[in-house]
């Protein structure tokens, strides 16, 4: 067997999280690999139907990385301001940019743009095409993780880093337990022609069947995000009678629905590893943990992880110390558990809130959403939040 080629960090998965953490750990001078075994999309006219609401927070991520500026420069859409109701619009919660003394409250971008700007910005040479089939972990003090690829050939690292995906093979493969729990509800993903402009608003409905959101997209469509138990029944109709439907249930917020693209649905469900780290070995993004699209903040913790994950180990390695050693990782892992379990309380409730239909209750949900929207400290606090400023 030939000998296997080294590296110091294996980043397995060059979606969104692998390749930020990649091009990160690179910027910092450490010498990384990342492996996928699908690469990336060329440029294409076509918007991808997969678009991401952009926190600020992760927006000066990337920044940092130095890749925002030719995101901007591909296609992005800018939003400042957010509506979010229940029943009837007038009745809606209304964020303002202008509440926290910002341009605007995020982004809309499409994941491919994302992701062709983060593998454009790393060395050819630090990226793989290739499927990973195997890790073998040799725990000694100085022991190495090594990778087996589709063609046979191996990579070892001080340490292997899976952001692959919400299946994670490697997080199967070393047999990590994921807290795992269905939600009734799928999410239908399309673009769609509205009568009206959006006027770089972001609208969210909250249905009893599920959450509806509108993305404002630069080319004045908007992107939905309707997560409803219905989901089979809405993906079977034809395109006029799903136009109805969405303009039913959006209230017409946007006037009717003129047109619409091709659908797509995704199961949702409730996703956490029981831990992310082990000696020469942790986990990022998907493959940690998954939580319900509602507060459109799925990638944004990714990018969370990877902006720690850069941050401690170049710090350790700075320091002499072993970034595969389980002290490094476990700061990584105290550090992002408490963030992800956050934002789990935060759009789990929000799920079983909406969910419950009790007079009592319902009074409740509405009174605390009147309050949000009426005492301005509240309504700041909500999206400095939502915007990631405060956490
Ligand atoms: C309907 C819907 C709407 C959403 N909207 C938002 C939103 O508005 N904002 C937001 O922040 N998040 C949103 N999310 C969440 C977001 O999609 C995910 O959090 C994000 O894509 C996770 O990125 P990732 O890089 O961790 O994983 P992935 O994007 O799944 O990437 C994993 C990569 O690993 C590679 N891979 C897997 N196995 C192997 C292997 N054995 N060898 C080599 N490579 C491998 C794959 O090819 C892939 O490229 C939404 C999710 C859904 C379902």
């Amino acid at each position: 067997m030939s000998a296997a080629s080294r590296c110091e960090v294996a980043v397995v998965g060059g979606g969104l999280v692998g390749a930020a953490l990649a091009l990160g750990l690179h910027r910092r001078g450490i010498d990384v690999r990342m492996i996928d075994r699908d690469g990336v999309a060329d440029s294409a006219d076509d918007y991808d139907l997969r678009v991401y609401a952009i926190s600020p927070a992760s927006r000066r991520f990337l920044q940092t990385l130095g890749v925002w500026d030719a995101i901007v420069a591909e296609r992005s859409s800018p939003y400042t301001h957010m509506q979010v109701w229940e029943s009837v619009p007038e009745s809606a919660l209304h964020f303002d940019a202008a509440d926290v003394r910002m341009p605007d409250l995020g982004a809309i971008v499409e994941s491919r743009v994302i992701q062709r700007q983060l593998w454009a910005a790393l060395p050819p040479a630090a990226t793989l095409v290739q499927a990973v089939q195997d890790l073998a972990i040799d725990t000694a003090p100085d022991g190495r993780a090594t990778l087996t690829l589709a063609d046979g050939s191996r990579l070892s690292a001080a340490l292997v880093i899976a952001a692959d995906s919400a299946r994670s093979p490697l997080r199967e493969r070393r047999g990590i337990e994921v807290l795992r729990a269905p939600y009734a509800q799928t999410a239908i993903v399309c673009h769609v022609q509205t009568e009206r402009p959006h006027r770089g608003t972001a609208y969210q409905r909250f249905l009893l069947e599920g959450p509806l959101a509108l993305l404002p997209l630069a080319d004045g469509r908007s992107s939905i995000v309707w997560s409803t138990e219905d989901a089979a029944a809405l993906m079977a109709l034809d395109d006029a009678k799903f136009r109805v439907a969405l303009g039913a249930a959006s209230q017409q917020v946007l006037g009717a629905v003129l047109e619409t693209t091709r659908r797509v649905s995704f199961p949702l469900a409730l996703q956490h590893a029981e831990r992310y780290v082990e000696p020469r070995f942790a986990l990022a993004g998907d493959a940690a943990h998954v939580v319900h699209p509602l507060a459109g903040q799925g990638v944004n913790l990714g990018f969370g992880d990877a902006e720690a994950l850069v941050a401690i180990l170049a710090e350790a390695r700075a320091a002499g110390r072993d970034i595969g050693g389980l002290r490094v990782l476990q700061r990584y892992q105290r550090a992002r558990r408490a963030a992800v379990q956050d934002m789990i309380a935060v759009t789990d409730g929000l799920y079983r809130a909406y969910r419950l239909q009790q007079p009592a209750w319902n009074w409740l949900r509405q009174q605390g959403m009147r309050l949000a929207g009426a005492v301005a400290p509240a309504r700041q606090l909500l999206v400095r939040r939502a915007c990631g400023i405060d956490s």
